[in-house]
């Protein structure tokens, strides 16, 4: 992978931990791996508790300063930052490629998109407003204020080992705070070298520290437990954002979770038939089917079904597996031997409960962690794949009479985060927008986030959004100011 790199220094592998690159205290290494092929790519420092009380602890006294900085100094260096992820593009995208295994297309879109909320939040972190508010008395007059939440803790995942990182960092950073992320051990190096350009920008030591780990338990129960940190950002699975926020119970710390979803996306009589099939494909498998609002439960009117299907199907039969950076490869490898397996079985399990194959259904048969493109048709909601997040390239077709029915489908699930749908009829798309339960909703579109909106979920999939004017909310605290006597 070195050798590939323009500028080698991107490729890092200590902690960055208060401004400095080190080891763990007893020197504990673990190994990233190409999912792509298997091979061992570098070792990296593991770090546990200590290290990270002690990032915890210079990320106290980095914020003292930073916070009282004019929001126009912050946005500075977050520009600069932008910059220098924009200048850096191809690197950071060949170094996500190695670890993470999505093709390179995909990986530049990444960084582009990641970059895009260093920048958005540098503009956005000039306008926190304050307000006054008419009082009942004469003498007395009410004051707003919005103060950085404090030191924030940030646990990520592998499936956007850029993004999910930028869209955290950026805001705490504008808005004043200081905050310390462990990145998932499957996907470190990206993180690292995140934290890399962001020295080369002059941020401030202590401001952003990456602790690498495999110790996750270890490093999360002190983020959670530390009364220092007041806030934990977190996108990752359901069951561990819940622990998660068991955790922070115990100091009343402020969460932001983005967690697991299920998402619908249907497909109306009344679609422009070559839009929702593109939509779909783009939905269903990008990153290989492993992002949290991927179309889980694709649900289409009887009217139509037959003609989506054949052309639906002979896009995914035409896909092309391969490792990210060869040119040809439209759609890469899983995560991980033990993600193979899992979706493996999700599909072995729907057969036996009756799901007919349409494409793929196997494992391929390559080196590394491939799956066939996959679509699954003749499933009904009783099936156990209708209310798992599937998270592989496997596409679950359904299929519904009427619109009720739909909206009844979408929303029998304790998830909440995205959900698509294709119709052109205007009434329809008014009442199927406000009636499913989703806390995103894309009409005639698949392709919803920016850092200009608000991404986040309802019911089980979380709380708090990232992005837009909104994200910034989830960094600040509220303090009201009594202004009597006067
Ligand atoms: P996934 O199945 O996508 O890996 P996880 O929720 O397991 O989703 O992982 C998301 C992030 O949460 C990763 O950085 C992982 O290391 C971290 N994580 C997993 N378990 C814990 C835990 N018990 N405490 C803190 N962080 C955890």
């Amino acid at each position: 992978m070195l050798e590939q790199l323009k500028d080698s220094g991107l490729l890092k592998t200590q902690a960055f931990i208060n401004g400095e690159w080190v080891n763990a205290d007893n020197g504990d290494q673990f190994s990233v791996f190409n999912p792509g092929n298997g091979e061992k790519l570098v070792d990296v420092v593991c770090v546990g508790v200590n290290e990270t009380r002690r990032a915890i602890v210079s990320a106290e006294q980095a914020m003292q300063q930073w916070k009282e900085k004019p929001a126009a100094q912050r946005s500075a260096v977050l520009e600069k930052w932008h910059a220098l992820m924009i200048e850096h593009q191809a690197d950071l995208a060949t170094i996500m490629s190695f670890e993470q295994g999505k093709p390179m297309f995909e990986s530049v879109g990444e960084v582009n998109y990641g970059a895009s909320y260093l920048k958005w939040f540098a503009e956005e972190g000039k306008r926190v407003y304050g307000d006054v508010i008419p009082s009942a008395q004469n003498n007395r007059r009410g004051i707003v204020i919005k103060q950085a939440v404090g030191v924030v803790g940030a646990i990520t995942p592998w499936n956007f080992p850029n993004a999910m990182i930028a869209r955290k960092v950026a805001p705490a950073i504008a808005a004043g705070c200081a905050i310390v992320l462990k990145p998932a051990a499957e996907t470190p190096l990206s993180a690292l070298a995140m934290a890399e350009l962001a020295q080369r920008a002059g941020l401030p030591k202590g401001l952003f520290s990456v602790l690498p780990s495999t110790k996750a338990a270890e490093v999360g129960g002190e983020i959670t437990a530390n009364t220092i940190v007041k806030k934990l950002t977190f996108t990752g699975s359901t069951p561990v954002g819940k622990l998660l926020m068991k955790q922070c119970a115990e100091t009343v710390k402020r969460t932001s979770m983005e967690l697991g979803g299920n998402a619908p996306l249907i497909i109306f009589d009344d679609a422009n038939l070559d839009s929702a099939v593109e939509g779909a494909l783009l939905s269903k498998f990008r990153n290989s089917g492993q992002t949290c609002i991927c179309a889980n439960r694709i649900m289409v009117q009887a009217g139509i079904y037959d003609a989506f299907m054949e052309k639906f199907s002979a896009a995914v039969k035409a896909f092309r597996l391969g490792e990210g950076f060869d040119q040809d490869t439209t759609h890469g490898p899983v995560i991980s031997q033990k993600a193979l397996n899992n979706i493996d079985r999700k599909v072995a399990r729907a057969i036996e409960q009756g799901a007919t194959v349409v494409a793929g259904g196997k494992v391929a048969s390559r080196i590394g962690n491939f799956y066939q493109p996959t679509i699954l048709a003749n499933l009904n909601s009783d099936m156990d794949i209708f209310s798992e997040e599937i998270f592989g390239p496997v596409a679950a077709v359904f299929k519904f009479d009427t619109q009720e029915q739909a909206i009844a489908m979408a929303n029998d699930t304790p998830f909440g985060l995205a959900a698509y749908f294709y119709s052109q009829n205007i009434s329809r798309v008014w009442q199927v927008s406000e009636a499913l339960e989703y806390g995103m909703v894309g009409v005639n579109e698949t392709a919803i986030s920016a850092e200009t909106i608000p991404f986040g979920g309802v019911k089980e999939s979380g709380q708090g959004r990232e992005g837009s004017k909104y994200g910034l909310d989830d960094y600040l605290e509220t303090k009201y100011i009594c202004m009597g006597g006067l």
